[in-house]
């Protein structure tokens, strides 16, 4: 008998599900299940995945230097305050290792992305969850969760699986009102999808305790490569560092990540082609007696009626082809998660979710 066992936490997590990309069986699937961009990367990143090929036998570089100063342009921040991980959900556990370990507490809402508890539970912290009100993030409640063990406090806005979002000074209040020991972790993963909105990167640049979150999964297409990033105060960012491994990007990685953020009209068109779309989808869903909330990100979360309806339709959408995303794990059992697609998959998916309601009746 050995005597080997886990880390305390560890066997709390739940293994993530990620979105399904097949139905057994049918073809002309449509996979709306992960937020991805219809449309791919921009065409100048995947030139530069293609030349990044004749030099895969060299190491990246280790500092990101040449995309950190590509996102500092961009967005008007200070490279040297930028980390890059492999995908966001690196800087997130990140966060949790350096900051958050048994005995402190890790403060999301009941409906907020699921990485912020697997992260907190395999740095033996423990997750602490707030409620919502009515699927928005509640800031009165997150500020009544905060303890004197709270280390990290984590809210996306916009918030996924909800699609909503709330105001910068509410932000601003939150990391006001949060413990002194405590980090304001703002995951903008969708902050790209709302013109004029800078995930609070202003915000961010003028407090010692709020740390923003990106990504180039979502509206960059590069989910396939796993780039994020994170800003924030440079004693922050400089502990985080310690922990990132060297070569954790790779060469690939870097260079399309950096065509990407430098393609700002590829990125405009995106934007504005993924906000024509959601609200026709959200109109068109609404029609067939399907509500959803305002949505500000790439997504809209479909309410039904019961869990039972929700789980009826889909199945009737996986017979059809298309793969939306269930959010019983986000304890939204009643609602799916619809990707906003292109325009024929939006109008595939609208009039699916039509057939399946008339014969609901
Ligand atoms: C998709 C997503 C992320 C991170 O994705 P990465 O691919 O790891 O960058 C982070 N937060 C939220 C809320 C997301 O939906």
């Amino acid at each position: 008998m050995t005597q080997i066992t886990p880390q305390p936490g560890i066997m709390d997590i739940a293994l993530y599900q990620g979105g399904k990309a097949h139905v057994d069986g049918v073809s002309n699937v449509v996979k709306l299940s992960s937020n991805e961009n219809p449309f791919g990367p921009s065409p100048a990143a995947m030139e530069a995945v293609r030349r990044s090929a004749h030099e895969l036998h060299r190491y990246p570089n280790t500092d990101h230097a040449s995309l950190r100063q590509a996102i500092a342009e961009v967005h008007g921040l200070d490279a040297n305050r930028i980390i890059c991980g492999v995908g966001s959900d690196e800087i997130i556990h990140f966060l949790c290792q350096c900051y958050a370990g048994p005995g402190d507490e890790v403060v999301h809402s009941v409906h907020g992305f699921g990485m912020y508890r697997i992260s907190a539970l395999a740095s033996g912290a423990t997750p602490v969850e707030v409620p919502d009100s009515e699927r928005v993030t509640d800031v009165d409640a997150f500020l009544a969760g905060c303890s004197e063990r709270t280390k990290l406090v984590f809210v996306a806005n916009p918030n996924n699986p909800t699609g909503t979002m709330i105001g910068m000074a509410e932000i601003e209040r939150l990391a006001e009102g949060i413990p002194p020991q405590a980090i304001l972790v703002l995951d903008g993963a969708y902050a790209e999808y709302v013109e004029g909105y800078d995930g609070g990167a202003a915000l961010t640049q003028a407090r010692d305790n709020v740390v923003m979150t990106r990504t180039f999964s979502k509206l960059y297409g590069l989910g396939g490569l796993r780039v994020g990033w994170g800003y924030g105060p440079q004693e922050i960012i400089d502990v985080l560092n310690r922990i990132r491994g060297p070569f954790n990007l790779s060469s690939t990685a870097l260079v399309a990540a950096e065509a990407a953020v430098r393609d700002q009209a590829y990125a405009d068109k995106c934007r504005a082609e993924n906000a024509r779309m959601r609200s026709w989808l959200s109109e068109a869903l609404a029609e067939h007696g399907v509500p959803s909330d305002t949505s500000t990100a790439n997504f809209v979360l479909a309410r039904f009626g019961s869990v039972e309806e929700a789980e009826a339709c889909d199945i009737y959408l996986q017979s059809q082809g298309l793969i939306v995303r269930r959010v019983g794990s986000y304890k939204l059992p009643n609602a799916l998660r619809i990707t906003v697609g292109d325009e024929s998959s939006c109008r595939r998916v609208a009039h699916a979710v039509g057939q399946f309601k008339a014969g609901q009746r």
